[in-house]
């Protein structure tokens, strides 16, 4: 039986850990360390290399003890976003939440913990499993580098459960949108704002008359678009020959993410030319959708788990990205299930203790069904 105490205990561990992204090798030690007690031989991958981390992905695996059963990987993110210094909470009731001037972090750190209650109960009930595979990764929030550099041949499950969204704790992604960033660099020309302000091309008013020209925000069901940093000039009094603006597209349909990004770059290319400036543009699919079928055996175990335990199944289509975009594009099968959180990223981020709970108890569901399967 889920130790609700124990569960709670673990995220108040892993919560004072700091672990911004890059810098995860306490909270790596840890769980290696955790995972050991469990059985688990563990290694981890050079991911953190390229980008100069503290650690690369932490890879647990144990062999089955079920005959059969199709392997399976756990997985959940041990960087956070920030602040987190000197973390602290409170309870309310059910509810966990931060001191309300820095992050509760249970994105994901609440997704660890509930992967290792499942554990230990899987452990202590002496529950039969197929070959078990744990991916605690870093860097996720800053690009998903983690899953990006993981070394794929250390993973030999056939699917992987991400416990890296909110709620409802029955949640079942089956498609997730493929992402571009974008970085337009104006160019126009400088000059005194008071002298001679004809002489000058104005770059902040070029990237204004772009914005202003371009659909952003909600597009349609599947698609959203965000220009979220702008910056430029030097002083008050001179026109500004630099503007860079930082811009993203997302869609779960890749041709309508086309359509979308070039819209914005004809915006910023026809203020350009109207000016007489210069715009360079980068994009950049940081990384690629995907669909999953209701037949596709990672969605039926998750189905399955979810009525064994109890839990309404919700398909759910999500705007957001995580490693199971990488892990689904690298040819592992991945769906992204609820933990019990809300608010990721924001000082109001909150956990519902009962629901991680019922999410640790179809975490072991899971495990349970994936051991009934036939490879
Ligand atoms: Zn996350």
């Amino acid at each position: 039986m889920i130790n609700k105490d124990r569960l709670v205990e673990t995220f108040i561990t892993l919560g004072k850990i700091n672990s911004p992204s890059g810098k995860e090798g306490v909270i790596a030690d840890l769980l290696e360390g955790e995972l050991k007690k469990l059985g688990f031989s563990v290694v981890r991958d050079n991911a953190g290399v390229p980008i100069n981390g503290e650690t690369g992905n932490v890879i647990g695996s144990k062999k089955g003890t079920a005959a059969g059963g199709v392997p399976i990987m756990l997985n959940a993110h041990m960087d956070t976003v920030t602040p987190t210094e000197g973390w602290e909470c409170k309870f309310d009731g059910d509810v966990i939440r931060s001191r309300g001037d820095m992050i509760l972090g249970a994105d994901d750190k609440a997704g660890i913990a509930v992967i290792l209650e499942a554990l230990r109960v899987i452990d202590e009930e002496k529950i039969q499993h197929g070959d078990l595979q744990i991916m605690f990764s870093i860097a996720e929030e800053t690009g998903l580098f983690g899953a990006k550099h993981a070394d794929v041949s250390l993973i030999t499950s056939k699917c992987v459960f991400c416990y890296d969204m909110g709620r409802p704790v029955g949640s079942v992604t089956v498609s997730a949108p493929s992402h571009d960033n974008i970085l337009f660099k104006v160019k126009g020309k400088a000059s005194h704002a008071g002298a001679r302000p004809e002489l000058g091309i104005n770059a902040i008013v070029v990237a204004s008359k772009a914005i202003a020209n371009m659909k952003l925000g909600r597009i349609d069901k599947e698609t959203t678009a965000n220009v979220g940093v702008i910056s430029g000039g030097t002083a008050r009094n001179v026109v500004p020959e630099n503007c860079e603006v930082r811009a993203e597209a997302r869609s779960r349909d890749t041709a309508k993410l086309d359509v979308q990004t070039a819209h914005m770059i004809k915006c910023f290319e026809d203020a350009a030319a109207e000016m007489g400036a210069t715009v360079e543009v980068d994009v950049n699919r940081s990384y690629l959708g995907y669909r999953l079928s209701e037949d596709d055996q990672v969605v039926r175990i998750a189905v399955e788990a979810a009525k064994r335990a109890g839990v309404e199944v919700v398909m759910h289509e999500t705007g957001g990205g995580s490693d199971s975009n990488i892990f689904n594009a690298k040819g592992l099968p991945t769906t992204v299930v609820g933990v019990g959180y809300e608010n990721a990223h924001a000082v109001e981020e909150y956990a519902v203790m009962s629901e991680m709970v019922q999410s640790a108890e179809m975490c072991v569901e899971i495990v349970k069904v994936a051991a009934e399967q036939r490879d």
